[in-house]
Formats: structure tokens, sequence, C-alpha cells
């Protein structure tokens, strides 16, 4: 599941890192950023990623742990800032059959409205 044919390529987030392409950052620190995704499935539809390449939750290493929790208290500060006072979803997919379409680890923040359950 870790292993994608587009690997050895810059991911997309790989390039928004790099500052090669641009990005609507709403917060960033020395571990991670966050931005709005391009395509909402929701009012607010923010997405958190490591700095570190991390391809998929498989590949997240016992090192890892602490980086992965920080990501999910940003996510908890970034839907503050964006006032989703009423609750919010967090989503992580993993590979081909979780809809993973961008292969660098990031957290999916989605609110604004009552979302439903479950998802497709
Ligand atoms: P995944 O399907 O869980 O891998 O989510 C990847 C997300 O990245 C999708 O929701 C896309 O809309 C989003 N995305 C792809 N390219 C960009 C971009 O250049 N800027 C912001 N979001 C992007």
């Amino acid at each position: 599941m870790s292993t994608d044919p587009a690997a050895s390529e810059p991911t997309i987030f790989q390039k928004i890192l790099d500052g090669d392409v641009p990005a609507d950052i709403v917060y960033e620190d020395e571990q991670c950023i966050a931005f709005h995704d391009v395509n909402p499935q929701a009012p607010t539809h923010i997405l958190v990623i490591p700095r570190k390449p991390i391809p998929t939750v498989d590949d997240i290493s016992p090192d890892d742990e602490a980086l992965v929790g920080h990501l999910f208290r940003v996510a908890s500060k970034v839907a503050e800032r964006e006032g989703l006072d009423n609750g919010y979803r967090t989503v992580i997919n993993c590979g081909d059959d979780g809809q993973q379409t961008v292969y660098h680890l990031h957290v999916h923040v989605l609110g604004g409205r009552s979302l439903q359950w479950p998802p497709g």
C-alpha cells in the first residue's frame, strides 16, 4: 500500500512545502503546515501535512508518533481558528481503496456543515 508508483516524483504537497506551488496556508510551524484544500468537500476543508514526507499511514514509524500526535493537535487548533465550534471531521485516507490520491500523509479537517455518516 505504501508503494506509490509516483513515489520517486515530488508530490504536489512536497512542491507546496518547497514553495514551488502556491497554497492558501493558514498555519505553519517547524513540523507541519496547514492549507485550504483546492477542491473543498465542505464549507471548511483544510489539510494538515507534516514537513517530513511520510507517504501513508502505513509508513508512520515509531519515531513519528509524536509528530502524528502534533498533526491532530494542529487540526484541532485550525478547527478552532476556523470557528468550527459545533464539530468537524478529521480524515486520513490510506492507499487506493481509501481513495488516497496524494502520497504525502495529510489530515483532512472538514466542517462548516452537518456531515453525513458513513462515508461512501
Ligand atoms: P487524498 O485523496 O486523501 O489523498 O486527498 C488529497 C487532497 O489534496 C484532495 O482533497 C485534493 O483536493 C487536495 N489537493 C490536491 N492538490 C492540491 C493543491 O495543489 N492544493 C491544495 N489541495 C490539493
